[in-house]
């Protein structure tokens, strides 16, 4: 998951798209307002701090030490411990509330981006990988979280130092400046030729990690078939070459800085001889005070080490610019199935006409269903056989508008789906899949997942209904049982009851039924075909069946195949018509009276 962060042009973003971002991200910021003029003065007000101590030391020297007046040089110097006291307090204050505006933010775009997934329809899933999106909220935040816990900060304290530093140096002496800044633009070329090279290196540096990781996955998920396969010598044999490779990334980056960090350093040094040297002979010449010179040479830091820092936080604002766009972009991502404006109710209870409906995942994919037509009265029973990738669940799917019909509608009581709430459809509509998931929780919270709010008492009903309240609260902690994640505390028959229990507690007057396959020990699979069909009283069935009984004892029964509706018609009809059907059943039924 972390592979897909390559060295290629998605992770950079152009001067639009970052302008984008940062406007976007200023309105996400609206919340956060009155923070974030308040830490905008805190960062302001610490770097007078910074400037006024320099200051204090030149009127020290300048009018206490020159002129021998003891009382100004006191002056000065407690005046300097306040400022010292003060920038302390002040930098204190500014830590915490930026702290506090970055992690909210941070807060709401992980609410807001698992909000937005949350209600993303299937097709989207069928097109994103879940490692990709769990990459989104992993990397991408996590590029962000690292701007905001120690970048943005330094960003903008040493962007002010800067413009300020320069402002008040210039002030101070403008000739001594200039004659200071011979070496900046040198810096300066350094600094956009290292924050360059350095980008590169650390997106190379990001790629490799991933590889390295995904190879540690698969050696420690496949450490069985290797070892059974004796390839285990072959696997350290790739792991030590990306390791290497990892190695060589980070190799780049370290010479990199092996280059640039010196120079930074000696220009410093080499500013402060001339300084020295050139302020030195100013004040010989009775140009500038020797206060001045001090002055200059505790300032002059100030404009090269924000140099220095901002090229290296550079990295750290441009991934999180990248993180942010990504997340947008995933925020924008529209819903597939979405709510028409002005949607509407839809009636109770009615019945379901697939309408010359064709369908295909992909918009340049294979068709997957062709121009099926299909009436199902209101209480019918339908069921669905045909062989594995016929379309039968596709056609299930399109009749709870999981997905929209490419070609042609569905409707409930002669309403279009697509002109329905999401709410009532999916509260008409009930999808049972062949395995229900289950959350970490107790048997209740599991059902309860079908409706919102309900009682203890409408649960326990719900399991009633089907008539599996018995068996449920005979466990030694009844219904409160943990069923733990995915349900590993419960059997394979247990979990398919809570997931009928939940179809039964949300009573839906459609159940879109995908009937499971795993086998079970005769008293359960009896257990599980009663609780089935009491689910299945007075409503409208449609089944996926997986077994021929179950396709028996249904109204009617389509056979499906290559995405067509081949035969409809009750079990009997299809019988002695002797299509498809009949040579299923007849071979079905010889191997039931053999076993
Ligand atoms: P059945 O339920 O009869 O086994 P499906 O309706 O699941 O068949 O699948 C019909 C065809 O659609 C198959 O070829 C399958 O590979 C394809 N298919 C099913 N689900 C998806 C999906 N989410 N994305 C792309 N193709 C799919």
């Amino acid at each position: 998951m972390w592979g897909m962060a390559g060295v290629d042009e998605a992770d950079k973003l152009d001067r639009k798209k970052a302008a984008k971002v940062l406007r976007r991200s200023m309105s996400l910021l609206g919340p956060y307002k009155r923070q974030t003029v308040v830490a905008s003065l805190l960062i302001t007000l610490w770097t007078f701090t910074v400037l006024a101590g320099p200051f204090l030391v030149k009127y020290g020297i300048d009018q206490g030490i020159v002129k021998h007046d003891g009382g100004v040089l006191d002056r000065a110097v407690v005046a300097y411990v306040f400022v010292a006291i003060a920038a302390y307090i002040v930098y204190r204050l500014q830590i915490m509330l930026v702290g506090r505006i970055g992690e909210g933010f941070l807060r709401d775009i992980r609410v807001r981006v698992f909000d937005h997934l949350q209600h993303l329809s299937m097709p989207f899933y069928d097109r994103e990988k879940a490692g990709v999106i769990v990459s989104r909220m992993t990397s991408d935040v996590d590029a962000l979280a690292e701007l905001v816990q120690t970048g943005l900060l330094m960003f903008m304290a040493n962007g002010l130092l800067l413009v300020f530093s320069f402002i008040v140096l210039a002030l101070v002496s403008w000739k001594l400046l200039l004659v200071c800044l011979v070496t900046l633009p040198f810096v300066i070329l350094s600094s956009v030729k290292f924050q360059r090279d350095s980008n590169k290196a650390y997106l190379l540096v990001r790629d490799r990690i991933g590889t390295t990781l995904s190879s540690l996955q698969e050696g420690l998920s496949g450490v069985r078939v290797i070892q059974a396969y004796r390839r285990e010598d072959e696997q350290v044999r790739r792991f030590t070459s990306t390791s290497r490779d990892l190695y060589n990334a980070h190799m780049d980056s370290v010479r990199i800085s092996a280059w640039y960090l010196p120079v930074i350093e000696f220009s410093g040094v080499f500013t402060t001889a001339i300084a020295v040297g050139v302020g030195g002979w100013m004040v010989h010449a009775n140009a500038i005070t020797i206060g001045t010179v001090t002055f200059f040479l505790l300032t002059l830091s100030n404009l090269f080490e924000p140099v220095q820092q901002l090229s290296q936080l550079f990295n750290t604002v441009q991934s999180a610019g990248a993180g942010l766009n990504k997340l947008y972009e995933l925020l924008d991502t529209p819903a597939d199935v979405p709510e028409r404006l002005g949607a509407s109710e839809l009636p109770a209870d009615g019945a379901i006409d697939v309408d010359h409906v064709s369908f295909r995942y992909a918009s340049e994919g294979a068709w997957v269903l062709h121009d099926v037509s299909l009436h199902i009265a209101q209480g019918e029973r339908l069921a669905l056989v045909g062989p594995t990738g016929a379309g039968k669940s596709t056609l299930a799917k399109l009749i709870a508008r999981l997905y929209d019909p490419v070609q042609g509608q569905v409707e409930f009581a002669g309403v279009d789906v697509r002109d329905a709430t999401l709410a009532s459809l999916r509260r008409r509509i009930c999808v049972v899949p062949q395995e229900g998931f289950l959350f970490n929780g107790t048997i209740r919270d599991n059902v309860r997942i079908a409706k919102q709010g309900a009682s203890d008492d409408e649960v326990d009903d719900a399991l009633r209904a089907i008539g599996v309240y018995d068996r449920f609260s005979a466990l030694p902690e009844g219904l409160s049982t943990e069923v733990r994640e995915r349900g590993s505390r419960l059997s394979a028959g247990e979990k398919q009851l809570v997931s009928l229990a939940r179809a039964a507690l949300a009573d839906p007057s459609v159940l879109v039924l995908d009937e499971a396959t795993s086998s079970l020990d005769p008293g359960t699979e009896l257990l599980v075909e009663d609780a089935l069909e009491r689910l299945m009283q007075g409503r409208t069935v449609v089944v996926i069946a997986h077994r021929l009984s179950t396709a028996e004892r249904a109204d009617r029964i389509g056979v499906v195949d290559a995405g067509g509706l081949l035969e409809l018609g009750t079990h009997d009809e299809l019988v002695t018509a002797g299509g498809r059907y009949a040579a299923l059943y007849a071979t079905w039924a010889g191997r039931m009276a053999t076993t």
